[in-house]
């Protein structure tokens, strides 16, 4: 009997160690069935499906079985109990390709804690890429040295235009319109996704209809998409979606809207026209749809001065910086003049030692010696010196210019019907927000409440503030607004944010918390829409609208880019006071089934891909 005690001891012993072998070699990644199981969270797989409880596996990037009680070992197991699963967020409008270009800002995180995983960047005219680079340039940096979330490029109208055409505002000539087009072509050879165009800046506005509609038939044969800010976002809102429709209709590429709003309260409500619209032309075929940002306030630099330009400075409104005599201010037409006197290879020597596109590159250095004298000087200058540092509230001049006038009881007011105007015609007193602020107390306060405390009138109120550099928001788009432009199907989210360094400069708060703040408050709080209305808006719908059928599905045989969500624990931590702050609740992110987040902390990987339109 002992004996055969001993005996299987010895096997149980010898199994024991046969298993751990067996353990260990799968430790390194052999015999292991999976390397990340997701166990019993609950899933919205993309669709408008309420969440379902399944386990979920990952393997070699891919998402390889999504069912209940998934068996197997897996490299990383992660206990969903109370947690949701979600597709990586799709972020369709982005800015953050200005600070990704920079090492320090490639991973996003800004992004990666909202659970992003993928952004289209290059927009509003603006190309992904600097003037001087070209997007193989981008694309090649990006992919070598890894960045956050994937990334999808465009190529910019308005930066096309300047490189053949500098800041001109004309039509083109056929053959700088042939030169334009040759770049799109070029930019949709090396890999890019589309144009975009910026229809009210410089010099994207100053390009007409027929303009934009010959690029997009550039791009349309590749199946391209033209992402457009539109032309106008106020009064003009419908001409603009109109214009947006027939560029579409006219060049065979579909048309995605970029941060569709209306601005300005006397506008709240159009956008129900706007959408009918739309909807119109989604009837016929026309492929349309848009993206929104979930906030009431704009502008990549949403502070705003309470007092007009033509009150500060005693100029009339319809003057501009290009047709007014003006010897008492600086104009960019000043710092040119100072330039001028250099030569050009003193000009490119000044200029390298401030460019932020340090070290310089071959092709930099050729854009520099290849552009016309008038170029160089105006780049060096704007680089140097922006003759906005000469104004405002700060410019001790400029301060007691207007003090002066003030003290003139006609001139004070005349100057007091302007703010007033300004103001009612921006947003109306209750509408704009004290931001920031050196009397704290007044910090999240509308104007209206801020003149009520002081006991003075709105229009010396906002003079105060704005005497005392106070930071200030308007809120320009209505909260109905929001809601019904959210509620349509054909509307995706994108964020219109950032990747600035943590910390520095005033931004906007919807680079840190657009989509989990969307989340929160439209669908847990205001039950605006559901959760899964929410979770496809940023997940299969932008999918569907990029082309892309193997991204923001939690299904089999989709790429693993997936949030693990602490839904009822979220906590947007940014406020217009202060607009720099991280989000929290997604505990885990996988990337190319890499876990970037682990816990809510960053792994340190760089796990994104270019994703590049396929010929
Ligand atoms: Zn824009």
């Amino acid at each position: 009997m002992k004996n055969k005690i001993f005996r299987l001891s010895i096997l149980l012993f010898l199994g024991l160690f046969f298993l751990t072998g067996l353990n260990f070699s799968a430790q390194k990644g052999k015999l292991l069935n999976y390397d990340v199981l997701i166990k019993n969270a609950s899933v919205f797989d993309g669709s408008l499906k309420p969440a379902f409880k399944a386990d979920v596996a990952v393997k070699d990037g891919m998402i390889v079985k999504v069912g209940k009680s998934i068996k197997g070992s897996a490299a990383k197991v992660i206990n969903g109990k109370g947690l949701y699963v979600t597709p990586g967020f799709i972020d369709l409008h982005t800015h953050v390709d200005r600070g990704m270009y920079f090492a320090e800002n490639r991973a996003c995180l800004n992004y990666l804690k909202q659970g992003v995983t993928t952004v289209i960047v290059g927009q509003c005219g603006s190309s992904a890429w600097p003037i001087f680079e070209k997007a193989e340039d981008l694309m090649k940096v990006w992919s070598g040295e890894g960045i956050g979330p994937h990334a999808a490029l465009l190529v910019g109208h308005g930066t096309v235009r300047q490189i053949v055409m500098g800041m001109e505002e004309r039509e083109p000539t056929a053959e700088e319109l042939e030169r334009m087009k040759a770049l799109v072509k070029e930019a949709m050879e090396q890999g890019a996704y589309g144009l975009s165009t910026g229809l009210i800046y410089r010099p994207g506005s100053f390009g007409k209809t027929d303009e934009v509609i010959e690029l997009v038939k550039v791009i349309a044969p590749y199946g391209g998409i033209y992402h457009s800010h539109i032309r106008d976002e106020r009064d003009k809102l419908l001409e603009a979606v109109k214009e947006a429709i027939e560029i579409s209709d006219k060049s065979g590429a579909p048309v995605h809207i970029s941060h569709f709003k209306v601005m300005g309260k006397k506008n709240w409500g159009l956008v129900r026209e706007a959408c009918a619209i739309i909807e119109e032309a989604r009837a016929k075929g026309i492929k349309v749809t848009a993206d929104q940002y979930p906030y009431q306030f704009s502008n990549g630099y949403p502070y705003r001065s309470l007092i007009p330009r033509s009150a500060w400075q005693g100029i009339e409104e319809t003057e501009t910086e290009d047709t007014r005599v003006d010897t008492e201010r600086l104009t960019s037409e000043d710092t040119e003049a100072i330039f001028n006197h250099l030569r050009d290879s003193q000009l490119i020597e000044l200029y390298k030692k401030v460019t932020p596109y340090y070290p310089l590159s071959e092709r930099h250095l050729q854009f520099l010696n290849e552009i016309p004298r008038n170029r160089l000087v105006r780049l060096v200058s704007r680089t140097l010196i922006s003759s906005g540092n000469f104004r405002g509230p700060g410019n001790t001049k400029e301060r007691s210019m207007f003090l002066a006038r003030m003290a003139n009881p006609e001139e004070a007011q005349k100057i007091r019907e302007q703010i007033r105007e300004y103001i009612d015609d921006i947003t109306g007193p209750e509408n704009i927000i004290v931001g920031i602020c050196v009397e704290k107390n007044l910090e999240g306060k509308s104007l209206k409440q801020v003149a009520a405390m002081k006991e003075k009138s709105v229009e010396d109120t906002a003079i105060e503030l704005e005497l005392m550099g106070a930071r200030c928001i308007p809120l320009q788009m209505g909260e109905e607004d929001i809601e019904y432009i959210m509620k349509k199907d054909y509307v995706g989210t994108g964020s219109d944010g950032t990747a600035p360094p943590y910390g520095i400069g005033l931004t906007h708060i919807r680079s840190y918390s657009t989509f989990l703040h969307k989340i929160k408050k439209y669908a847990l709080k205001r039950k605006s829409v559901s959760v899964s209305h929410v979770i496809r808006s940023q997940t299969s719908l932008p999918a569907k609208i990029m082309n892309w059928d193997d991204r923001g599905w939690i299904k089999n045989g989709y790429k693993a880019d997936i949030v693990v969500l602490d839904l009822n624990n979220i906590k947007t931590r940014t406020s217009i006071s202060n607009p720099h702050a991280y989000c929290e609740g997604v505990k885990y992110l996988l990337i190319n089934g890499e876990l970037v987040l682990d816990g809510g902390k960053w792994t340190g990987k760089l796990p994104g891909n270019v994703i590049k339109l396929k010929k």
